[in-house]
């Protein structure tokens, strides 16, 4: 199984609807795939379609170990994929794990359950740089960054990027950054272009060819409990989020995928 981790500390910047339009793109590829609602807010789940009344084990205790991966895994209407959902008591889990014996790997032992026959696991991040997204840092094989083209793009680019520097020095030797994903891209903005641009000057390949378009349709489908790929397949987002998705596994090792 092979891990991404799709974070960004800044809120509404595309992170949770690229998890949920990946691990969809990814599940319906074939892929076995899980995605971890790492996010108190818990759009991912409610995006998904899961509701609250049903999220009976969560993310906070598979962190808190009080539940192992198979008991917190929920399935969603779309084969292949599966997610652990989350609640508003991960908003507590940041405290309540500084007390805790390795609490920046709870995560990476969670998953690492033999039980687990997921060929990919996407976790979604809250906006910020704390512990939750820590243990997403230190569970991951690899990051991956969805970026809003806006003015201070790379400002916050910048330390998410010194945290990255920071876990693999001290945490995780092994975490890659497998692209930066540019959302909400407006075509006739020209503020959106000039930053892309500045972007691509600045981090070169690293940055995914298929880019993400302003699209109305991504922000409806939520509120439907699906994935904008089942919601309307055809919209430009969900043919964007296809197109990245193809790309994702052009970027990963062709040996982790288990079937
Ligand atoms: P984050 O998880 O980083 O906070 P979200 O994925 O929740 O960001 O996106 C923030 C808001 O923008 C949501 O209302 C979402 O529906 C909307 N949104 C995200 N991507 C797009 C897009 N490409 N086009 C239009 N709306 C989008
Ligand atoms: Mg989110």
């Amino acid at each position: 199984m092979i891990t991404i981790a799709i974070a960004n500390q800044k809120g509404g910047v595309g992170k949770t609807t690229t998890a949920i339009n990946i691990a969809t793109a990814m599940a319906a590829t074939g892929w076995k795939t899980l995605l971890v609602d790492l996010d108190p807010q818990g759009n991912a789940s409610t995006g998904l379609g899961v509701d609250a009344a049903s999220r009976e084990n969560s993310s906070y205790d598979l962190l808190l170990d009080q539940a192992t991966l198979a008991e917190c895994a929920l399935e969603t209407e779309i084969p292949n994929l599966e997610i652990v959902p989350a609640t508003q008591d991960l908003s507590g889990a940041e405290v309540e794990l500084v007390s805790v014996d390795d609490r920046t790997h709870r995560l990476k032992s969670a998953l690492s359950h033999p039980v687990a026959a997921y060929d990919v696991c996407f976790v979604d991040c809250p906006p910020s740089l704390g512990l939750l997204t820590l243990n997403a840092l230190c569970a991951a094989d690899t990051l991956m960054v969805p970026l809003q083209c806006e003015f201070f793009a790379l400002e916050g680019l910048s330390q998410l990027l010194q945290t990255v520097e920071r876990v693999q020095q001290g945490f995780n030797a092994d975490l890659g950054i497998v692209g930066v994903v540019l959302t909400m891209f407006d075509r006739r903005n020209r503020l959106t272009d000039q930053v892309a641009d500045d972007v691509r000057d600045c981090l070169g390949p690293l940055v995914f060819e298929n880019v993400i378009p302003r699209n109305v349709r991504l922000s409806e489908a939520p509120s439907h409990g699906l994935p904008a790929l089942v919601y309307d397949h055809q919209c430009p987002g969900s043919r964007a989020y296809i197109g990245l998705a193809r790309e994702l596994i052009g970027r990963l090792p062709e040996t982790r995928k288990a079937a």
